[in-house]
């Protein structure tokens, strides 16, 4: 059973010119994801869901200006990257990165090694990535191709995916893992991320702004998150709000805070 708790927290994105100050984007944040739990955080472009996931897995770009990160009562503030991804807590990122030269095969093990703290043993390796990648629909023969590159949005979605299967985190943050899939490749990856919830019992805060994959994974937990914060929480029933009426109500609400 494990905790992830944000309390309060304030984060500064480094601005591109590097003399200028930086700029506050999260306002307060307050979010606690149980394993077993899933919460979808739901808001418009822009309110700030893409910095909220990269603070977490510790993106230097983020500076946490105030308020806390913990897992299981650890500071993770004080975690590297390295170190965040070896207590749990695992990100699939909006945009993932190309590793050219750096075959998928290779970056997986190497993760794994990181995550477990001891290479794992190849023949059940080998066994081990084959059933995930099959799991997923993906072709065996992605494992010799460079991390990311070229692969098309859904390709890089099930390769997220694939990474989460193996990687076993307490709390996984999903972030857009929905945008541009079409709906085969939406099912195959909500299939995967089911599987994770049921086999660890981990906990999931998947950010979206479409309800479109909620029908696949289901959240006990919605939370509304304009300009920097959460705004409204509240049960699946506020997700078919927001696909009713969209996030008017809640970014009038928000105008000026
Ligand atoms: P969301 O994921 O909800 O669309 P983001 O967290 O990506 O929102 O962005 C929130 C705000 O922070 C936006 O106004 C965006 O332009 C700004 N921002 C995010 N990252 C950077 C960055 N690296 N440099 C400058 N501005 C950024
Ligand atoms: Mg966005
Ligand atoms: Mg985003």
């Amino acid at each position: 059973m494990s905790t992830l708790e944000i309390r309060d927290l304030h984060v500064n994105v480094a601005n591109s010119d590097e003399n200028a100050e930086s700029i506050n984007i999260l306002k307060g944040v307050n979010l606690t994801v149980r394993s077993g739990e899933t919460h979808a955080i739901m808001g418009p472009n822009g309110s700030g869901k893409s910095t909220l996931s990269y603070a977490i897995a510790g993106h230097p770009k983020y500076e946490v200006t105030s308020g806390t990160i913990t897992l299981d009562g650890e500071n993770v503030l004080e975690m590297s990257v390295d170190e965040r991804a070896r207590a749990g807590l695992f990100l699939a990122m909006q945009y993932p990165v190309e590793v050219p030269g750096v075959s998928m095969s290779n970056f997986l093990r190497t993760a794994a090694t990181s995550v477990r703290g001891e290479a794992p043993k190849l023949r059940h390796w080998v066994k081990e990535v084959k059933e995930a990648m099959s799991e997923l629909e993906i072709d065996p023969t992605f494992g010799e191709r460079s991390v990311n590159e070229g692969f098309s949005g859904g390709e890089k979605k099930r390769h997220e995916i694939l990474q989460l299967g193996l990687l076993k985190p307490k709390i996984a943050i999903l972030d857009e893992t929905d945008s541009g899939l079409d709906v085969d490749a939406l099912r195959v990856v909500s299939e995967g991320v089911n599987r994770y919830k049921e086999r660890e019992d981990g906990g999931v805060l998947l950010i979206t702004h479409y309800t479109r994959i909620l029908r696949y994974i289901q959240p006990e937990f919605v939370h509304v998150f304009v300009n920097g914060r959460i705004v409204e929480s509240g049960g699946a029933e506020l997700a078919d709000e927001l696909e009713a009426n969209g996030y008017v109500r809640f970014t009038q609400a928000g105008a000026g805070a």
